[in-house]
């Protein structure tokens, strides 16, 4: 019996949406702050978690695949692994059609946290009793290959990772900021009302010396100026200095590179930097400004503008009036040169393949166009990044048992060196995906 492989491609393009927002950055293990005042006794192996950053190790790329039928999703485990250069399911059960709850990969999970070697997971109760409302979940782990699963122990549903080191993994559980050991799922909440400021009006930008960069935004009633701060491993957190309110960019306007945060001054566009072991802002680069237009009532155009980095370099997502093609929301993605201030435009956008020539009539002029190639993640292998979508045929079947097709699409990853990718030369390594569902 085959039942038809579907792919729930929304969860993907949340996931993706979140990454492009959060400029996703993956610090890798044993990468060291970069900082001059660090004493060598302080040297941590903290890493901080951007949206697909916590799902890739040295391994590849972990995440659960969506299978099966209108009633019955079968959940499993898969990888798009760092050495074979391709998708799979991690099942090792001889003759295994990966199609029901005996699979090996089968796994309902809310959370999958990749470390050297290792894969843990939340397993919350609900997932398999709808009537549990205990808000409890179990924290497993596995090894690489998402076999010899152990649960470590009971933990809540409730957890939201930003990062991890060799001992714990660090984040927000109910109002608290709090860690799991990795050796025997222990939780420690750290510092109580934490996961509001951090969380929901604030994020975690990356690591600097041993600690997590947070940067504080506020509630939209805030008039004091943005918090750029410290929060270490234990818990204790150190403001660094202050942003003017009025002139950052919240959520996706400010990255981490090295010991600078980057940000975009939302009145008209100038990237800007702070210093965190001096506290000092300055003036990066005015180049994008010209892009820049006010809405009216305040609102300018840049405060839809994302920076995301590729690995030491600045990248600005620009959306902006084109006086060529007269389309006034064009996107535009540019390298920004930290010393010089000066931009380059990046040209790599993603290729659609077979895609029909009906779906591109229905999606109508300017709609459905190719995005840039954006990185989704920086690993010791290269970018992380979606080179192209692949469309294919699907089906379902209706309410009166009609077979009723429709055309999808599903990303193809791929790696690319961070040199290629500036020079905007499109030499992919890509993923192999699986067969397409028959
Ligand atoms: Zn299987």
């Amino acid at each position: 019996m085959k039942k038809h492989l579907r792919i729930f491609l929304a969860c993907l393009c949340a996931l993706l949406c979140c990454a492009l927002l959060a400029g996703c950055t993956l610090t890798l293990p044993g990468a060291q702050p970069q900082s001059s005042t660090a004493p060598t006794a302080q040297q941590s192996s903290l890493v901080a978690f951007s949206s697909l950053a916590q799902n890739i190790s040295e391994a590849g790329y972990y995440n659960i695949l969506y299978t099966g039928d209108a009633e019955h999703t079968i959940y499993l485990l898969s990888l798009y692994d760092f050495s074979e250069m391709q998708h799979r399911v991690l099942c090792e059960k001889e003759g295994c059609t990966h199609t029901d709850e005996t699979c090996d990969a089968y796994l309902q999970a809310s959370t999958l946290v990749a470390r050297p070697g290792a894969l843990y997971t939340i397993c919350p109760r609900y997932f398999t009793d709808p009537a549990d409302e205990s808000g409890l979940a179990d924290f497993v782990a596995m090894d690489e290959n998402g076999q010899n699963r152990h649960t470590l122990s009971t933990i809540s549903d409730n957890w939201t990772f930003t990062g991890a080191d060799e001992q714990y993994l660090y984040g927000f559980c109910e109002d608290a900021f709090g860690r799991i050991s990795l050796s025997d799922g222990t939780e420690t909440y750290l510092l109580r009302n934490a996961r509001e400021k951090f969380l929901f009006w604030g994020k975690i930008a990356g690591v600097w010396d041993g600690q997590f960069v947070t940067v504080y935004w506020g509630d939209a009633t805030r008039a004091e100026g943005v918090e750029i701060g410290l929060l270490s491993p234990e818990g204790v957190y150190t403001l660094l200095g202050t942003v003017p309110q009025d002139s950052f960019l919240s959520y996706s306007g400010s990255v981490l590179i090295g010991d600078t945060l980057y940000y975009i001054d939302s009145s008209n566009g100038t990237v800007m930097s702070f210093t965190l072991d001096t506290g000092e802002t300055h003036e990066v680069s005015t180049a994008l400004c010209q892009y820049d237009r006010d809405e009216g009532q305040g609102f300018h155009s840049c405060q839809r503008w994302y920076l995301s980095t590729a690995n030491n370099a600045l990248l600005a997502m620009v959306y902006g009036a084109d006086e060529t093609s007269g389309d006034i929301w064009k996107e535009s993605l540019y390298h920004i040169d930290i010393s010089t201030g000066a931009t380059s435009p990046l040209s790599l956008k993603q290729e659609y393949r077979n895609k029909s020539s009906e779906a591109e009539m229905a999606d109508g002029p300017g709609w459905g166009e190719p995005s840039f190639v954006t990185p989704l993640a920086e690993t010791q292998q290269g970018l992380f990044v979606v080179s192209a979508y692949e469309f294919y045929m699907d089906s379902y079947l209706d309410e009166n048992g009609q077979k009723v097709e429709y055309e999808t699409s599903r990303p193809v990853y791929a790696l690319i060196s961070a040199e290629d990718y500036l020079a905007s030369t499109p030499n992919y390594q890509e993923f192999k995906n699986l067969p397409v569902p028959t």
